[in-house]
């Protein structure tokens, strides 16, 4: 479960590298910040509902944040969270979704263009 929920968070971060980070890791660290309130409000015995309740709402709790979780990564994976964005190939002109296979540098890439199967230093495309 702590794998999947620390993913999350850090894939929520990753979204907004783009464009929007300080709101991505906000995002992340209130995520986080649910992820574990539950506990503290057990460990205060808030309500004064006792360790046995407090353990299944936790329990329960924690099972709706793996699937919010692995909700979360599956929606990203399915092309939302592109870190790069669409590149221009500067020899062709054409658009196309970045290849894995890159050298990094800033928001250049050395990449393949996969359109004229050359490889070029691109940069992210107008839109
Ligand atoms: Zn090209």
């Amino acid at each position: 479960m702590t794998c999947l929920f620390h993913s999350a968070f850090v894939a929520m971060t990753l979204w907004g590298l783009r464009q929007r980070i300080v709101l991505g890791f906000l995002g992340a660290v209130l995520f986080h910040w649910i992820g574990n309130m539950p506990i503290f409000l057990m460990n205060w015995n808030v309500g004064n509902l006792g360790a046995g309740t407090w353990s299944i709402f936790v329990q329960c709790h924690l099972v709706l944040l793996l699937i919010a979780s692995a909700a979360l990564l599956l929606w990203l994976s399915q092309g939302v969270l592109t870190f790069y964005g669409r590149r221009a190939c500067p020899g062709c002109g054409s658009h196309y979704d970045p290849p894995l296979l890159a050298i990094n540098l800033g928001r250049s890439r050395y990449e393949r263009c996969p359109h004229c199967q050359k490889w070029h230093w691109s940069n992210p495309a107008k839109a």
